[in-house]
C-alpha cells in the first residue's frame, strides 16, 4: 500500500517510521497511508527553504509571475486528476472539488500580479531635496498549516501569494487528505519553481509544534477549528512570529418575510448541505423573521432535501459525499441526538442514511432541525455537518442581536427584498464576511477573506490585499544625496 511522504528540497521523502492510515470516505476503507514528520523532518524542510531564500529573494517579481501563470496552466491542465484525488480522501464529488480548484486558481492569478502588488508607495521631496519611499520586503521562511476540507483551494490561498512575494515556503496540510496538496506542490515545480521555495511536510501535532517553535520561521498562516487556531496564534505569538489564524464558524441567514421563499429554499440547500456542510462558510442556522415564514420555509424545504442525493464521490449526480472520517461522523450524529433531547424538532434525521453498497462509508443524510433555541449544543457549537437548524425570532432586530452573540464571526447572509433593512443589517452585523441574497458571501481573490470574533486570531485576513501585507515587511527609505545637502546648523530638535 502507498505511503504518501513529504515534498522537500523538490524531492519525495517517505519516511515510514511513523504513519497514519488514509481512508476513502466513501467506502471507509484505508487505501493509503501518510508519512508523520516530525522536528526532523521540519528542520530539513526549513533548511531547503532558507538556503533557497537568498536567490528567490532576488528572483525579479515579474519572473516569480512567470512561475504562477505557468502554474495556473498546468492546475487547469490537470483539473480531472486534481479532482479525483479530492475525492478519493475528502469525498468531495468532482463538480464540488472542481468549484474549490477554480476559486484555488483565482488566488493564483492574483498572485501573478505581483509586480504590480510590490509596486511600493513613493513621495517625492518630502523636505527640500529629500525623497522617501517604501518597499515591501519578503520576510523569509514562512509557513502554512492547512484544514482538511479544502485540501486545495485552502493551500492556494496562501503559498502562491507568500511565494511572488519573495518568500520560501513550509507547508504542513492536513493528514487526513494529503494527496491532492502534495500533487498540486510537484505541479509548481514543474511550472519551474526552483527546489526549495516550496516543501511540504506531512504530520500531526509534532509538526505544527516544530514549525511554531523554528527560529527560522518568521511567520505562520493558519486554517482550521478555533482551538487549534487559538493555540497557533498564541503560541506562534509567543515566539515573535507573524501569525493569522483562521477558525471555525456558525453561520446564519436571516430570512425576512419579505424574502422570495423559492430563491430561500433553493439557495439554503446548497449552501447548508453542499460539501456535507464541511465548509467553514456553510450556512448552519436559519434565523426566520416570524412564524408564518418559518412554517412556509420548512413546508417547501421538506421535499425539496428529500430529493438531494448523496453518495460516492465519483457520480457526479450526487448532490454531496460522506464526511471526513468516522470519528466526525460520531460527533454530528452527537449534535443531532442533543438537539432532539434538548427540545428541538427533528423534521428531517439523516442519522441512519447510508447509500446503497456504500454501508460502510461516513454518510451523514440532510438533517433539518426546527425549534432550536441559543442554549442548545448544537447551536452553540461547530457541527461542520450536514445539518441545517432554524431558529424562530420575532423581529429582525432579535435576529441580528443572536447573530451578535455568538462566538463566531465567519460569515452570514439576509434574505430580504427590502433596502433598508438590508442596509440596517450590513451595518449592525458583528461578522466579518456578509452577505444579502448571496447565501455563501466568499470575497474574491482581489478582496480578503477574514471573520470577526473567535473566527479569526490576528490583524490581517487571507489572501487578496492583506495577503500582500501579511508575506511582506515595509521598509520606508527617507533619502538626500550630498550635492543637494544645505550646509546646516547642527539641529537637535525634531526634524520637519
Ligand atoms: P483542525 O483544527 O483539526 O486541523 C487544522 C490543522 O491543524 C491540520 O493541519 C492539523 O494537522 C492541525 N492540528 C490538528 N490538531 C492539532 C493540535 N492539537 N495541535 C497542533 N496542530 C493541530 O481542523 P480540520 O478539522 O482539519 O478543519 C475543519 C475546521 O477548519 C473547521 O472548524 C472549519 O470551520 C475550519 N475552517 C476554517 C476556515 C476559515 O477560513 N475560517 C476555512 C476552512 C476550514
Amino acid at each position: 500500500m502507498q505511503t504518501v511522504g513529504h515534498f522537500i528540497n523538490g524531492n519525495m521523502i517517505v519516511e515510514d517510521n511513523q504513519t497514519q492510515p488514509i481512508y476513502d470516505p466513501s467506502t471507509g476503507e484505508v487505501t493509503k497511508h501518510v508519512s508523520l514528520g516530525g522536528a526532523k523532518t521540519i528542520d530539513e524542510a526549513v533548511a531547503a527553504a532558507k538556503a533557497a531564500f537568498p536567490a528567490w529573494r532576488k528572483t525579479p517579481p515579474m519572473k516569480r509571475a512567470r512561475v504562477m501563470f505557468k502554474f495556473k496552466e498546468l492546475l487547469e491542465q490537470n483539473a480531472d486528476e486534481i479532482c479525483r484525488l479530492v475525492g478519493e480522501e475528502h469525498g468531495k464529488i468532482s463538480h464540488d472539488a472542481a468549484g474549490e480548484l477554480q476559486r484555488g486558481i483565482e488566488n493564483v492569478e492574483y498572485a501573478c500580479g505581483a509586480p504590480e502588488l510590490l509596486k511600493g508607495e513613493h513621495s517625492r521631496n518630502v523636505g527640500t531635496d529629500i525623497d522617501s519611499w517604501s518597499e515591501f520586503h519578503p520576510l523569509g521562511v514562512v509557513a502554512g498549516i492547512t484544514p482538511f476540507n479544502f485540501p486545495v483551494m485552502v493551500p492556494l490561498w496562501m503559498f502562491p501569494m507568500a511565494i511572488v512575494c519573495g518568500n520560501t515556503f513550509v507547508l504542513k496540510p492536513s493528514e487526513r487528505d494529503p494527496s491532492a496538496t502534495l500533487f498540486i506542490a510537484k505541479l509548481l515545480q514543474q511550472a519551474g519553481l526552483p527546489d526549495g521555495v516550496l516543501n511540504v511536510v506531512n504530520g500531526g501535532k509534532p509538526a505544527v509544534d516544530a514549525i511554531l517553535h523554528h527560529p527560522d520561521i518568521k511567520a505562520v498562516s493558519f486554517v482550521g477549528s478555533t482551538p487549534i487556531a487559538e493555540y497557533i496564534y498564541t503560541t506562534a505569538a509567543a515566539q515573535g512570529k507573524r501569525c493569522q489564524a483562521l477558525g471555525g464558524a456558525k453561520n446564519h441567514a436571516i430570512v425576512m418575510p419579505d424574502a422570495d421563499l423559492d430563491n430561500v429554499v433553493t439557495s439554503l440547500l446548497g449552501a447548508a448541505f453542499g460539501s456535507s456542510g464541511e465548509r467553514c462558510m456553510a450556512l448552519s442556522v436559519a434565523v426566520v423573521v416570524g412564524d408564518e415564514t418559518a412554517d412556509k420555509m420548512i413546508a417547501a424545504l421538506q421535499p425539496a432535501i428529500h430529493e438531494l442525493k448523496f453518495g460516492v464521490h465519483s457520480n457526479k449526480n450526487n448532490d454531496f459525499g460522506p464526511v471526513i472520517t468516522e470519528a466526525h461522523k460520531s460527533k454530528i450524529l452527537g449534535y443531532i441526538k442533543s438537539a432532539a433531547d434538548q427540545g428541538a424538532s427533528l423534521v428531517i434525521d439523516g442519522s441512519n442514511a447510508a447509500p446503497e453498497g456504500y454501508e460502510n462509508g461516513f454518510f451523514v443524510g440532510p438533517t433539518l432541525i426546527d425549534n432550536v433555541t441559543k442554549q442548545m449544543s448544537s447551536y452553540q457549537e461547530e457541527i461542520f455537518g450536514p445539518v441545517l437548524q432554524v431558529m424562530r425570532v420575532q423581529t429582525m432586530e432579535e435576529a441580528i442581536e443572536l447573530i451578535n452573540d455568538h462566538e463566531y464571526g465567519n460569515g452570514t447572509c439576509i434574505y430580504t427584498r427590502d433596502g433598508e433593512s438590508a442596509r440596517y443589517f450590513v451595518d449592525n452585523i458583528q461578522v466579518g464576511m456578509v452577505g444579502v441574497n448571496i447565501p455563501l458571501p466568499v470575497p474574491v481573490a482581489s478582496q480578503s477573506f477574514g471573520g470577526w470574533k473567535r473566527s479569526l486570531f490576528g490583524d490581517l485576513a487571507m489572501y487578496g490585499p492583506d495577503g500582500v501585507r501579511f508575506f511582506t515587511r515595509r521598509k520606508t527609505i527617507t533619502q538626500r544625496w550630498p550635492s543637494a545637502i544645505l550646509r546646516e546648523e547642527k539641529q537637535f530638535a525634531m526634524p520637519t
